[in-house]
Parts: C-alpha cells; sequence; structure tokens
C-alpha cells in the first residue's frame, strides 16, 4: 500500500484523530504526524504516547506543512477549527473531517473554503467508545469498520479518492451517502442510544434521590450493558444534539411512541401484546447479529482476565 501523507496534520488528537494516526504510523503509510489541538496537556500525552511526531498550538504554523488534514474535534468545533487552519494552508492540501453530523459541517467547511471547496470531503468513521482523548487512542479501533464519505456537491474526485485511500490505509471499508440520509440514519441508530442511555441513567439516579433504596448500588448486566454509552464525553454528545437537531427530535419521537405502546400494553395487562412487542424486537435484534469485533475482542479479554484473576 501506498503512502497516504507525507505531512498529516491531525486537529483533535483525541480517541478518533489518535486512533487514526496510532494505525497509519504503525502500517508505515504516514510520513510526519503534527498534532493541534486544544490543551497542552493532551497533546503531550499524544507526543509521549509516539501518536505524533510534534504539536503545535498555533493554527497558521501547524497548517504550514500538511497535505492531509483530519479534523476530529467535537462537531460544533469543526467548522471553526477549519477557519483557523485553512489561511496557511498549502493549496494541495486536502480536508477531511470525523464529525458524527454531516449536513451542517459540509455545509460550512463549503462556505469557509469558498472557492477552494472542491479539497474537502466529510467523513465519518463508524468505531468509537465512552473513552476520551489521546490515552484513549488505540490502533484497533478503526480496522474492520465502516467508514462513511458524505462528499458535497463540490468535492473534487481527487479529493473523495485521497481520503478514501486514506480510511482503507487504516483497514477501514469505505461507504458513501449524501450528508442528510447520513444524519437521518445515525439520529436512529446512534445519536439517539446514547441519549437514551443518558435519561435512562439520570431516571434511575433520580428515582434513588426521591427515595427508592439505592436502586443503582443493584445495578447490574442489564443495566449497565445498556449505559456504557452514557459515560461518553457530555461535550461531544451535547455538539451532536445541537448540530442533528431536527432529525434526533424525530428520532426521539419515534422512541417515545414505541415507549407509549409498551406502556399502555403493561397498564392494560395486557400479555399478549406486550408479548408482540418483545418478540417484534427480539427478531430485529437477534437479524442485526452480534456486538462489533473490537468489542467482542475487549469483552473476551476482560472475561478472560477474570477467569484468571478468579483461578
Ligand atoms: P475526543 O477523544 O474528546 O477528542 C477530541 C479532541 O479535540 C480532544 O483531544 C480535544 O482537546 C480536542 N478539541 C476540542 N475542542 C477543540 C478545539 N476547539 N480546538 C482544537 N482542539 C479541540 O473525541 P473523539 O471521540 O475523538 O471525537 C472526535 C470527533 O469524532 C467528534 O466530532 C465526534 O463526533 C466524532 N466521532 C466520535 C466517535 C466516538 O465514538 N467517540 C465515533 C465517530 C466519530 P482536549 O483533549 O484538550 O480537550
Amino acid at each position: 500500500m501506498r503512502r497516504v501523507a507525507d505531512r498529516l496534520l491531525i486537529a483533535g488528537v483525541g480517541l478518533i484523530g489518535g486512533s487514526l494516526a496510532m494505525t497509519l504510523r504503525a502500517r508505515g503509510l504516514v510520513g510526519e504526524v503534527v498534532g493541534y489541538g486544544r490543551s497542552v496537556e493532551n497533546l503531550r500525552v499524544a507526543r509521549r504516547r509516539g501518536i505524533i511526531d510534534r504539536f503545535e498550538r498555533d493554527p497558521e504554523r501547524a497548517a504550514r506543512t500538511a497535505d492531509v488534514v483530519v479534523v476530529a474535534v467535537p462537531v460544533q468545533a469543526i467548522a471553526p477549527v477549519i477557519g483557523a487552519l485553512v489561511p496557511a494552508l498549502p493549496t494541495r492540501a486536502i480536508i477531511t473531517d470525523a464529525g458524527s453530523v454531516k449536513t451542517p459541517i459540509v455545509a460550512a467547511a463549503e462556505r469557509i473554503l469558498g472557492a477552494t471547496a472542491p479539497r474537502f470531503c466529510g467523513s465519518h468513521p463508524i468505531a468509537g467508545t465512552e473513552h476520551s482523548g489521546a490515552r484513549a487512542a488505540t490502533p484497533d479501533l478503526l480496522g474492520g469498520r465502516v467508514c462513511i464519505l458524505t462528499p458535497g456537491t463540490r468535492t473534487a474526485t481527487t479529493t473523495r479518492r485521497r481520503v478514501q485511500a486514506l480510511w482503507e490505509a487504516a483497514g477501514m471499508r469505505v461507504e458513501e451517502m449524501p450528508a442528510s440520509a447520513h444524519d437521518r440514519v445515525f439520529a436512529l441508530v446512534s445519536h439517539l442510544p446514547h441519549v437514551a442511555a443518558y435519561a435512562l441513567v439520570n431516571a434511575v439516579a433520580d428515582a434513588d434521590r426521591q427515595g427508592t433504596r439505592r436502586a443503582l448500588a443493584y445495578a447490574a448486566g442489564g443495566f449497565k450493558d445498556w449505559t456504557r454509552i452514557a459515560a461518553s464525553s457530555p461535550e461531544m454528545w451535547r455538539d451532536i444534539c445541537l448540530a442533528n437537531r431536527d432529525e434526533l427530535l424525530a428520532a426521539v419521537d419515534a422512541f417515545g411512541a414505541s415507549i407509549e405502546r409498551l406502556r399502555l400494553a403493561i397498564a392494560l395487562g395486557d400479555g399478549a401484546a406486550i408479548h408482540a412487542e418483545l418478540t417484534r424486537a427480539q427478531a430485529t435484534r437477534q437479524r442485526i447479529g452480534a456486538v462489533p469485533p473490537v468489542r467482542a475482542r475487549r469483552l473476551r479479554a476482560q472475561r478472560g482476565a477474570r477467569r484468571s484473576r478468579g483461578r
């Protein structure tokens, strides 16, 4: 495989940006990796872990030598960061992002880049964990997973090809989608589950506070499995809620209707209706299959470690 960047600039060296850099470095598919970010602490962690060669706090110094830029900061910060980097960016450099919402980012990037908009193509690597920052980055996060590209009407074919090659070099399978379709799909299968998990944790914590006998102290597998993602960064998920407002509201309404159907069946003591709802969900869940490979590997390793501790 050929090198995908001579000088890769990662803006936001956290879970996603850091994992991409680690994977490309491990495979020898990138030259120098420069980090740009917010706190010097995180950038120092990234340098210490060998994720980046050096970091710059000044956007112009960071952008000056880059030929590929990946903006992996929280969604609402993506457009301002592109705006800060672009004045010093060499003309042949291409830009992509890793944001979990695409329509407003593609529109803002095209507005900011003006005549040079053909050098931008939006991306969303479908991989992640509830952990954040350079400390959480790992070279096995992205491999085998899907990355969605959302080229805008002005994205150049060469940009699209180079961005595709970048994610493929990290072992990802690349698919394309219009940004609006992306935002509708991920409102349902990613943004809604996160919002629901945060709300579930708060509902139980509130009940505890109002006098239930320490329900959270008894939280076991089911509760912990469903709410693992509520340990994710509130900053990141606040931004996603704001940026994908309309699609997320529609998804929350659909969920509300589904909960209400079950609630009614429970209130009426209608066993047949409850059974029908649960059977339909069980069949769908079985059809979509197992946990993703990286998480499955991690769970197997954790189970193995627990077994050997127990010996
Ligand atoms: P993360 O681990 O929190 O990393 C984000 C990094 O951006 C942090 O290191 C942060 O710096 C830096 N940052 C924040 N605001 C900044 C600003 N204004 N200027 C420069 N740097 C800034 O988050 P992540 O999980 O990698 O997510 C990054 C992007 O990928 C987000 O847009 C997210 O929607 C998307 N994404 C996330 C996942 C996931 O599951 N986590 C999956 C796919 C896509 P500090 O460390 O100094 O705060």
